[in-house]
């Protein structure tokens, strides 16, 4: 039987290890995927804390992986062999539930997650449901659309669903992994495009990412910068921290949403006076399902929108320490010859 790379959580809290494994066989409806890139977020520490419920061990974590079709299995029609593919958090759907029959696959009852019910793409090969991957541009790099497929995604799908026109005046807090990303797609949506972040030195980075305005949270408060600008139509909050993300609600302006993508562990202190006046509203985005993931990546070949990244090869755990440790600029991706 054919072997592969791989790096694996053994159990719940174990590390991240390199390890030989089978290649897998795809089952029916599911294809091979040879991965090439697979982005790290900070969301695989579920499946190294064993933070996500009901996921099997050993796992092989990651969800940003893009590479090209190898095997298809039985039934499957949509893919070829050499396209190449991506696929995100989002790893399947029922297509039975009462979301699937709404059509909301992201919200469906049994939705898989890659790298969490299922091995993901910080390996070799890895199997996946036929509906959950997406085609990727010929304009961008392997190494490049991995990113795009949880952080990129993510944003992408947040803003333009956020109700913000053209013009409007849209806030990104934090210029990391999501943020930087954000940023690009806010201001080549063509929002008004704020970004909230700390120290002078973020500046520079931040107009370059297409921001028309730069925030810095250490010299103003962000949420009166906002209002003297007129009030922001969305907040776009990447960064997971809730007593920053609960400190620019007064930010907003009339009807003003803050719309949360960070995975933020504390609640949110929020006082109803800030809400009520101005009709503001508070809400959250998952990221979004294959066709979602496809648009995102054809927006970014069209409009010039990249994320920054740093490669390592497979085998460099240190990658996962420099990633969760916010050390990386923005994003690091395992690359795979
Ligand atoms: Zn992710
Ligand atoms: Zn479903």
């Amino acid at each position: 039987m054919a072997r592969m790379r791989a790096v694996q959580v053994s159990l719940a809290k174990g590390n991240f290890e390199l390890v030989e494994r089978p290649v897998p066989e795809p089952a029916g409806g599911e294809v091979r995927v040879k991965v090439q890139a697979c982005g790290i977020c900070h969301s695989d520490i579920f499946a190294k804390e064993g933070l996500f419920p009901g996921v099997n061990y050993p796992r092989v974590p990651g969800h940003e992986v893009v590479g090209r079709v190898d095997k298809l299995g039985d039934g499957v029609t949509t893919w070829q062999v050499g396209q190449r593919v991506g696929v995100g958090w989002h790893g399947g759907h029922c297509f039975t539930c009462d979301r699937c029959r709404l059509g909301d696959f992201i919200t469906c009852r049994h939705a898989h997650v890659t790298g969490l019910t299922f091995d993901g793409g910080y390996a070799e090969y890895t199997v996946v449901p036929q509906q959950a991957l997406a085609a990727v541009p010929d304009k961008l790099e392997s190494s490049e659309a991995a990113p795009l497929m949880c952080a990129g995604v993510t944003t992408f799908n947040a803003l333009r669903h956020s109700g913000a026109q053209p013009g409007d005046l849209v806030a990104v807090q934090g210029i990391g992994g999501l943020g930087h990303l954000a940023v690009q797609f806010a201001a080549r949506m063509g929002f008004r495009t704020a970004a909230i972040s700390s120290g002078p030195d973020k500046k520079p980075l931040a107009l370059r990412l297409g921001a028309h305005e730069y925030i810095d949270a250490r010299q103003t408060d962000p949420a009166k910068a906002l209002a003297d600008m007129g009030g922001a139509a969305v907040i776009l909050a990447t960064a997971p921290q809730s007593e920053l993300i609960a400190s620019v609600v007064e930010g907003l302006g009339v009807g003003g949403k803050l719309l949360i993508v960070a995975v933020a562990a504390g609640p949110l202190s929020v006082l109803p006076l800030e809400l009520i006046g101005s009709r503001r509203s508070i809400a959250g985005w998952p990221s979004g399902h294959a066709m979602d993931s496809q648009q995102t990546m054809e927006f970014a070949a069209l409009t010039g929108v990249r994320p920054m990244i740093e490669t390592f090869p497979l085998d460099q755990a240190a990658a996962f320490e420099r990633m969760l440790a916010n050390k990386v600029r923005f994003r690091a991706v395992l690359t795979m010859p």
